[in-house]
């Protein structure tokens, strides 16, 4: 069966009708927050996963896996690495742009941050079309990375996202149809 503490996490994520637009079910972990035993329950769940996989690098996406992507990192001993919107990282960047519904954006990560042979473990909060989770694969692995898994809170599974990570596995706690 379920472990509870998924099942409590579940009832702790609020979903918005329309927000940030129209037909959105926006799934909004800020309240998943308010929880310190939910909380702390989110990143055990992940830590018990990956705490014996010999990952050298945490990297997640502004600015909600920035929420669970660092204790990760801390507690398995990895090191953190933000993978941000465009022009926000001061020093030397690789980019990769990524398709939108509505026009594109783009992924940036600080050259050195990561070295080849690395394994790495990309989180966010959330996997809806899986655009974002694969551009910041590509980065990893332009990097010299491998990726090891991503990791995410919430998936929407009708929107199909996990068939655009070229089979890498995506590990989440909650799906939300
Ligand atoms: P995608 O690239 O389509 O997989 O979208 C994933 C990114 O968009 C994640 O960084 C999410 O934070 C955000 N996102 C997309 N859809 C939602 C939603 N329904 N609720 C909350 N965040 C979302």
């Amino acid at each position: 069966g379920e472990d509870p503490r998924v099942r409590d996490i579940k009832t702790k994520i609020r979903v918005i009708p329309n927000f940030p637009k129209p037909g959105i079910m926006f799934q909004d972990i800020t309240t998943l927050l308010l929880d310190p035993k939910a909380f702390k329950d989110t990143i055990d769940l992940f830590v018990e996963r990956y705490k014996n996989r010999n990952i050298s690098v945490v990297a997640s996406i502004e600015a909600r896996g920035f929420i669970f992507g660092p204790p990760i990192a801390l507690a398995i001993g990895a090191k953190f690495v933000p993978l941000r919107k465009p022009r926000k990282l001061p020093g030397e960047v690789i980019s990769e742009e990524y398709v939108l519904e509505y026009g594109k954006d783009c992924l940036e990560m600080h050259v050195g941050a990561v070295e080849t042979g690395e394994r790495a473990l990309v989180v966010d909060d959330l996997v809806a079309t899986g655009g974002t989770l694969s551009a910041a694969m590509n980065l990893l692995e332009r990097a010299g990375a491998e990726v090891v898994e991503c990791a995410c809170v919430i998936e929407l599974p009708d929107l199909k996202g996990r068939e655009r990570l070229k089979g890498k596995p995506l590990f989440v706690l909650v799906e939300s149809h």
